[in-house]
């Protein structure tokens, strides 16, 4: 395919931080070829996409989530995490079957498709991950997951319940059916779900495994602070000082939330280079607290955005989760915290440091994938234009401005339609699968 975006202001999120006004942007199949102002039209047959009045930027980028938990949204309010996990999220987890699971899967990239992102780190339940897989093939969207990874703590129903063993295996047999399928969409994740539900003989498999398949980690930290506790009365650790212990750390590795660090694991982060990947949304609601993601910017930690699951949330909206960031944290540390630009790093740059594929994603640069959303700048809601598009993206857009959502060179929204999934049997897919 070859295309060519013009008349955009185009958001690069390159070294510079370019904005280009009334630019273009060529693409050759899957890849950027050019961004910049507007040049010469090249020779050939472009298919050519008019964006005056729409910002162009990369596909924003979920550092964390569960598209196994969609089917459970509106099911889960008031609870902290632990009675959150057993009451709810693991029972129905559990309940899953590779039917319902794609049902939710499938909901799951419509809901993200439709807000403007292009690729997510995901965490499945512990069975049947290849239907989480196969929607993301079939819908285009850049997915890096896998399965939850689960064989020891309290409340765990049996059909979760796995031995460090038959975990290892099941991840292996995933890897070697779906890791870098898809032209290199696909990716495969080792995903064990958090200290509490693992051992200590499965987490040094996890790092074992990681390093002989070259795969990222993919995990929670010190989301919650009675979890903290339990974790220091489990292993005598703080939670990050015991996955260092483990040789866990690094930046291979993404840990979601670290709502409640010491200073001596904020050190341990900063010098493995480990990605932390903040959850606005899901602190809040779970009631565990606000990270201290300024600090860890200013310490040059790289700290990613995402939805989590739907039950904590209880939407999947990175436009959401960027106004969100931006202004929980400004209370405590100035107006001038968790700027714009910052946030909209999170959701790109850093984002693509979660997935472990920042050469490929995360800015619109030559020689990049084709990952890039059109966002409408002309609603009632974001007039008048500032001279910062950046700010008007992060403060006053929302996902109903997405117009067009382009993945690896193909469209997947194109004009406010999806042109992947069937919107109308996925919601009803999703609605008769409901209670599973
Ligand atoms: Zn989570």
């Amino acid at each position: 395919m070859k295309l060519l975006i013009t008349g955009a202001t185009v958001v690069t999120m390159n070294a510079r931080r370019d904005v280009f006004r009334d630019a273009q942007v060529l693409i050759e199949d899957d890849t950027l070829v050019y961004v910049g102002p507007r040049a010469p039209r090249p020779k050939g047959l472009y298919e050519v996409l008019d964006a005056r009045g729409h910002a162009v930027l990369p596909g924003l980028i979920h550092g964390h989530l569960h598209a196994c938990q969609t089917l459970c949204r509106n099911h889960a309010d008031g609870l902290a995490l632990l009675d959150w996990l057993r009451e709810r999220i693991w029972p129905f987890e559990a309940a899953h079957s590779h039917a319902s699971l794609r049902a939710s899967a499938d909901l799951t990239f419509l809901e993200l498709i439709r807000s403007g992102a292009t690729a997510a780190l995901d965490m499945g339940t512990v069975r049947h991950y290849d239907a989480v897989f196969a929607s993301a093939r079939d819908c285009g969207f850049r997915l890096t997951g896998g399965k939850a990874m689960m064989d020891a703590g309290q409340g765990v129903p049996s059909a979760l319940r796995e031995t460090a063993e038959s975990s290892l295996a099941e991840c292996r047999r995933l890897i070697d059916a779906w890791h870098g399928s898809s032209a290199g969409r696909l990716r495969y994740a080792l995903a064990p779900r958090f200290v509490l539900s693992c051992s200590e003989a499965l987490l040094r498999g996890v790092v074992a495994l990681a390093k002989e398949k070259g795969v990222r980690i993919h995990t929670h930290a010190s989301e919650n602070a009675t979890e903290c506790q339990v974790v220091r009365e489990k292993t005598g650790m703080d939670n990050v000082a015991y996955f260092h212990s483990l040789g866990l750390l690094g930046p291979q590795t993404t840990l979601a939330h670290c709502v409640w660090l010491t200073a001596q694991e904020q050190k341990l982060l900063k010098d493995s280079g480990t990605v932390v990947c903040h959850c606005p949304s899901a602190n809040l609601k779970l009631a565990s607290g606000f990270a201290n993601i300024p600090e860890l910017l200013d310490e040059g930690i790289p700290c990613a955005l995402g939805a989590d699951g739907a039950p904590c949330n209880n939407n999947l909206d990175m436009f959401v989760e960027m106004r969100l960031a931006s202004l929980i944290h400004k209370p405590k540390a100035g107006p001038t915290a968790m700027s714009a630009l910052s946030v909209l790093e999170m959701a790109t740059l850093h984002g693509a440091r979660a997935l472990g594929l920042e050469k490929e994603i995360g800015s619109l640069e030559p020689g990049k994938k084709a990952d890039l959303i059109t966002v409408h700048l002309g609603g009632p809601h974001v007039t008048p234009a500032p001279q910062d598009v950046v700010s008007q993206l992060v403060y006053a857009c929302q996902s109903r401005d997405v117009r067009d959502v382009l993945i690896d060179g193909r469209w997947v929204l194109k004009n406010r339609q999806v042109l992947t999934l069937n919107e109308a049997k996925v919601v009803a897919a999703a609605q008769g699968a409901q209670g599973v």
